[in-house]
């Protein structure tokens, strides 16, 4: 169905501190994977997509290599980079790992490594968005009512629900604009950390810094992020069962 060059760039360079393990969240087991093995399946059977960089944390790129990408087979990653001290600054790394890997045009999709049940359709679907778009996340509408707070802790306002979407990822842009957005956050960081703006996703790149609009694609609610000890025990539901095929694409990333 594709034709324009895709990437993807999964993120692994988060310590999971709300996790509390020694392990970072992204390499515990789930049933009897690591969770990064799951969203790096889909992108290595997803056909469109080329290929993958995975950001690791500091020192991880030899436990990344051996116990992920080696171990499990994953042809498509290309290169495994160490990341920064923020998820943007592991971004950026991954982004700079594509320039050199020669990438200037296509899409990159930009997913948490933590977030092990994105799906080839969700793929699809952002796929189509942003190339139409150039730039698009996934999110779901939110099932609850959502405050804004303020400092004090009292509610400040009430947002209308029906425009409240949870963001998820992954989060889909044109090569170009995403390097340059990130180009231009890198030379102005100093300055947003002096208005106390805290970079949490890779919109709000695009959306500080170069101001284009910025379409939201429908992901599911089984796409959650690992953040803390029960996210583990929740996506242990939505695993697939051991008797469910984990390698449609007949090029299984499953270790022989
Ligand atoms: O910390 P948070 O849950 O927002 O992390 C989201 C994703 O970004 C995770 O997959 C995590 O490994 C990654 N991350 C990263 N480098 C950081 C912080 C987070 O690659 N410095």
């Amino acid at each position: 169905m594709k034709k324009e060059r895709c990437a993807a760039i999964v993120l692994a360079g988060g310590r999971g501190k709300r996790m509390g393990t020694t392990l970072a969240k992204q390499y515990l087991m789930l049933r009897d994977r690591p969770v990064i093995w799951y969203s790096l399946d889909v992108f290595e059977r997803t056909p469109w997509m080329d290929e993958v960089v995975l950001v690791a944390g500091k020192g991880q790129i030899p436990y990344c290599r051996q116990e992920v990408v080696d171990k499990y087979g994953f042809q498509k990653v290309k290169a495994v980079v160490e990341g920064g001290a923020e998820r943007y600054h592991s971004v950026w790394e991954g982004l700079l790992a594509l320039r050199q890997m020669g990438w200037k045009d296509g899409y990159v999709f930009i997913h948490d490594g933590a977030r092990p049940f994105v799906s080839e359709e969700i793929l699809e679907r952002a796929y189509k968005e942003v190339c139409q778009s150039r730039a698009c996340v996934v999110g779901m509408p939110v099932k609850d009512t959502v405050k804004i707070a303020d400092e004090q802790g009292c509610i400040h306002m009430t947002p209308k629900r029906s425009l409240v979407w949870q963001i998820q990822t992954p989060q889909v842009f044109a090569a170009d604009l995403i390097f340059s957005a990130y180009k231009e956050l890198m030379k102005k960081e100093q300055e947003l950390l002096r208005q106390g703006i805290q970079i949490t996703d890779d919109a709000m790149v695009v959306e500080n810094v170069c101001g284009c609009p910025i379409r939201l694609v429908e992901g599911s609610y089984e796409n959650i992020k690992i953040t803390t000890p029960e996210d583990l025990k929740i996506a242990e539901l939505f695993c697939p069962g051991e008797d469910q095929d984990r390698g449609t694409s007949g090029k299984s990333s499953i270790p022989r």
